[in-house]
C-alpha cells in the first residue's frame, strides 16, 4: 500500500482546505408573495414566475 513519506504540514493541510468552504446559496424575495425563492425558479410557495406566469399549486 503506498504511504505518505511525510506528515502533511499544518500550512499544506490549511492550503488543501481552503478550497472546502460552502458559498452560500443564492435567494431572493418573491415578487408576488415575499416568499424566499432561488432566482430563475418558480416560486415554490406560489407558483409564480416573472410576475404573472403560474403553475398550479396543489395541496
Ligand atoms: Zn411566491
Amino acid at each position: 500500500m503506498a504511504v505518505p513519506k511525510r506528515k502533511t504540514s499544518p500550512s499544506k493541510r490549511g492550503m488543501r482546505r481552503s478550497h472546502d468552504a460552502l458559498s452560500v446559496e443564492a435567494f431572493q424575495e418573491c415578487s408576488n408573495c415575499g416568499e424566499l425563492k432561488r432566482p430563475h425558479h418558480v416560486c415554490p410557495a406560489c407558483g409564480h414566475y416573472n410576475g404573472r406566469e403560474v403553475v398550479i399549486k396543489r395541496d
